[in-house]
């Protein structure tokens, strides 16, 4: 065991972790003489408080023994940035189609009012008429559908009761009261029934 590596990896994860040494000690109930001691390789720390140091570092007792984080820690740490970069991927992929929403539901209803002011102040004959208020009708009801469909994929609904997240149903979408993007819905989980909001990420 190299001690001297071993204390500078102490020093190095307690200022990771943003502790000075005193406030190290305090948390382990020892004083900082001792926490100074492990640090420049004076000495070790008793077998007892290695599971609390090594919790407070936020590293594993073989971490700990070899000095430098090593093995299963590794591997973790890349499992969280693969996450990390996976939740990024999935709230732009959501932050996008939510934009598109916005521009399919503007869209398909100024088309839609475009269909109707024409076919109400412009003179032609009654059927082109009735085939524009007809196409605009459509347009709206094309818009209207896609902008649900995507509100109720994009991302997911948060309950402020139990804090989970989940998709609702199209149905509950559709008849869902609304405040901007926040739908007044049931939550799959715990049954409350609130204004929930949208987030773009678990
Ligand atoms: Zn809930």
């Amino acid at each position: 065991m190299d001690q001297e590596k071993i204390g500078k990896f102490i020093a190095t994860c307690r200022k990771e972790q943003g502790l000075t040494q005193a406030v190290l000690a305090e948390k382990l109930n020892i004083t900082d003489r001792a926490v100074s001691k492990w640090e420049t390789g004076r000495s070790l720390p008793d077998a007892a408080i290695m599971p609390e140091l090594c919790d407070i570092l936020n590293i594993n007792i073989n971490d700990l023994f070899s000095g430098e984080r090593i093995g299963m820690d590794q591997y973790q740490e890349m499992a969280e940035q693969h996450l990390l970069e996976m939740r990024k991927a999935e709230e732009l992929t959501n932050r996008k189609l939510l934009s598109l929403e916005v521009v399919i539901g503007y869209t398909s209803s100024i088309t839609f009012l475009v269909m109707v002011f024409v076919a109400s102040f412009v003179e032609m004959p009654a059927w082109v008429r009735v085939l524009m208020i007809a196409v605009g009708a459509s347009a709206f009801a094309f818009g209207m559908t896609n902008c649900l469909k995507i509100e109720r994929e994009a991302g997911y609904y948060e309950c402020p009761e139990c804090g989970e997240t989940y998709i609702p149903s199209m149905k509950a979408v559709v008849l869902a009261p609304h405040i901007g993007r926040s739908r007044k819905m049931t939550c799959l989980y715990c049954g409350n029934r609130a204004y929930h909001k949208k987030v773009l990420t678990k």
